[in-house]
């Protein structure tokens, strides 16, 4: 393994359909046609993190069925190493997302594959050379806490996009090099920012929409505002975007400000564009 990062999450394909209202119960309706795009929270950061340039690997599993073949060229032609992808006996994951006239999501996940992402799986990983370990929450919660403890021991820095909320040992808390919330799952977990810390992460960033986001350290509270975009188009995926920019640069030697800094123009070009992986921006596209 040569990679320096390694993401460990989902691939789900995004099955997108507009209708103009969302059926009740026993009821039909007719939509426009299906949209599929690659996604799930994994897949899309590293798919973030290998077009700013980084030299990625992705942990996860997918079925083997024409999703999973979509998913595995989407991460390959980002330059996403598949190989630790491995083929499961259950279907790839789907996120069926019927989106209504005022931009309002629904959305149902069916995680297929993705439940079989296993401790195993971690366990057959060599960290040499590996800086950083990314992962997110919509695969099962023991490979998680796992990977964090086997790459902690290792002496390989981790970040967790803990995204949904869910309960963590203690200890896995305190093996984290930065806590990454969105606001809503920071007032979950705390009164104030500095209360992310006395959870036990090393650091916090705290994604804050259009206001950017909050680095959270021991030493002080630093805000890094957002890139104004002209035209706002979808904002699905923005914060894996900023996750995996993120853990992009800190793979590279930045220290957490500067990569704050870089992650939110990344995340800022992603908005300005639909779907998620396909609105992730290249090196040269950022500057
Ligand atoms: P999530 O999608 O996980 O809820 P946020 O909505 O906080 O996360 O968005 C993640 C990051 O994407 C933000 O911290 C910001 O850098 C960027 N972002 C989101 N919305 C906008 C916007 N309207 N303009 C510019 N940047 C944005």
């Amino acid at each position: 393994m040569t990679q320096t990062l390694l993401v460990l999450g989902s691939a789900n394909a995004d099955l997108v359909v507009e209708v103009g209202r969302r059926p009740g119960g026993g009821e039909t309706v007719l939509g426009g046609d299906t949209v599929v795009l690659p996604g799930g929270k994994g897949a899309n950061t590293a798919v973030a993190a290998a077009r700013v340039g980084a030299s990625v690997a992705l942990v996860g599993a997918l079925g083997d069925d024409g999703y999973g073949s979509l998913l595995r060229e989407s991460l390959e032609s980002s330059g996403v190493d598949t190989a630790l992808v491995k083929t499961s006996a259950r279907p790839t994951g789907i996120a069926y997302i019927t989106v209504t006239p005022d931009g309002e999501n629904s959305i149902v996940v069916s995680p297929g594959a993705n439940s079989d992402v296993a401790p195993s799986d971690v366990d057959g990983l060599a960290f040499e050379g590996a800086r950083v370990l990314t992962c997110s929450l919509e695969v099962p919660l023991e490979t998680v806490v796992h990977a964090i403890g086997a790459a902690s021991q290792a002496g390989v820095r981790t970040v967790l996009n803990l995204s949904p909320v869910a309960d963590l040992p203690a200890e896995t808390l305190r093996q984290l090099t930065v806590l990454v919330v969105n606001e809503h799952e920071a007032a979950q977990l705390a009164r104030d920012w500095t209360g992310l810390l006395a959870l036990g992460p090393a650091s916090a960033v705290v994604t804050l929409g259009s206001r950017g986001v909050a680095v959270v350290e021991r030493s002080g509270v630093v805000e890094v505002p957002a890139v104004e975009v002209a035209e706002v188009v979808d904002t699905t995926g923005a914060g894996d975007a900023f996750a995996g920019a993120l853990s992009a640069r800190l793979a590279d030697g930045d220290d957490l400000v500067r990569a704050a800094e870089y992650a939110v123009k990344v995340a800022a070009l992603s908005v300005t564009k639909a779907g998620a992986q396909p609105s992730y921006p290249t090196a040269e596209e950022i500057g």
